[in-house]
């Protein structure tokens, strides 16, 4: 079962069912948030077990979702838009192997000016879905 945790561990979880393949996103509200893009994967919040969760503050990114991180070491480890029924889950969190693959590139309209992207993996200037 993949399992992760932030940092310095005080928030770890392990998720029980399929991961989503994993989407890099470089919009500037994910550029502010870590510092570069972020990469990351979902679950279905059934499948997703966090532990030590009074160790982990929510941050309202938007009107419309939230991001969770360690209180103790600041760490990413989450993205949740409200009322959602999946968490996206930062793929670096996990433990080696994770099983996972990358897949795509979104928001690369925004994207920082100071690299290239030339993984050959497909670009989309928003989200794909629009
Ligand atoms: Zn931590
Ligand atoms: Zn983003």
């Amino acid at each position: 079962m993949p399992k992760g945790s932030c940092h310095c561990r005080a928030v770890s979880f392990e998720v029980s069912g399929e991961l989503r393949k994993v989407i890099y996103c470089h919009c500037e509200q994910c550029r502010k948030q870590t510092g570069h893009f972020v990469a990351a994967t979902s679950a279905l919040n059934d499948h997703l077990t966090i532990h030590s969760e009074e160790n982990l503050t929510w941050y309202a990114a938007s009107d419309s979702a939230k991001r969770g991180f360690c209180s103790h070491c600041s760490s990413i480890l989450f993205w949740r838009g409200n009322n959602s029924e999946k968490t996206s889950i930062m793929a670096g969190s996990f433990e080696k192997p994770s099983g996972l693959v990358a897949d795509r590139h979104i928001y690369v309209a925004d994207k920082g000016d100071y690299y290239e992207i030339c993984d050959g993996l497909p670009t989309f200037p928003q989200s794909d879905l629009i």
